[in-house]
């Protein structure tokens, strides 16, 4: 399994799944959520919908997947971080639910590439550092069974030297 670093926009990346740091509502929202929506086109939220009508949404360290509209990737894999609460609402422990709960469903669709953005770290306020060691820790303990190739992509200089520190 090889771990790998980018720098930039995760919806231009080609690889079997994308993750989308979502919200409950699977509505859509701001940050990467809004542009993986804009960039893809509605097919994507139409399939959200349907999950929302389903199962009520997702919870806050779950994850759900669906088309990826009209992305190069194959599946869009939403999940919901934690927004960070100062340390005081099990946060840590939810975001590692997300990196392995999008793992899950990466291996359950057969799935061998996954890029992932930097959970939480945008207006969930989650501090960079201790998102980025979650997230690489998380990941290079994982059990691979179908999935080759995991990216991370990062928007933003902070996380990416972050990331760049963590892989060295
Ligand atoms: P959250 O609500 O989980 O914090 P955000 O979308 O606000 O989600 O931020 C999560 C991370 O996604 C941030 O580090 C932000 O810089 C990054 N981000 C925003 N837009 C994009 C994009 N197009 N591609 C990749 N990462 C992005």
């Amino acid at each position: 399994m090889k771990i790998e670093l980018l720098k930039g926009d995760i919806t231009k990346i080609k690889v079997d799944a994308i993750v989308n740091a979502a919200n409950t509502s699977l509505l859509g929202g701001g940050g990467v959520d809004g542009a993986i929506h804009k960039a893809g086109g509605p097919k994507i939220l139409e399939e959200c919908y349907t999950i929302r009508n389903k199962q009520g949404g997702c919870k806050v360290g779950e994850a759900v997947i669906t088309n990826a509209g009209n992305l190069s990737a194959e599946k869009i894999i939403h999940t919901v971080g934690p927004r960070w609460n100062n340390g005081n609402s099990n946060e840590e422990e939810k975001l590692r639910s997300c990196y392995i709960e999008c793992l899950k469903l990466a291996e359950a669709n057969n799935l061998t590439s996954i890029a992932f953005p930097n959970i939480s770290t945008g207006i969930y306020g989650f501090p960079k550092d201790k998102a980025a060691k979650i997230a690489f820790e998380t990941v290079t303990q994982w059990k691979s069974e179908t999935i080759k190739n995991i990216i991370f992509v990062c928007f933003d200089d902070e996380n990416y030297s972050l990331y760049k520190n963590l892989l060295q």
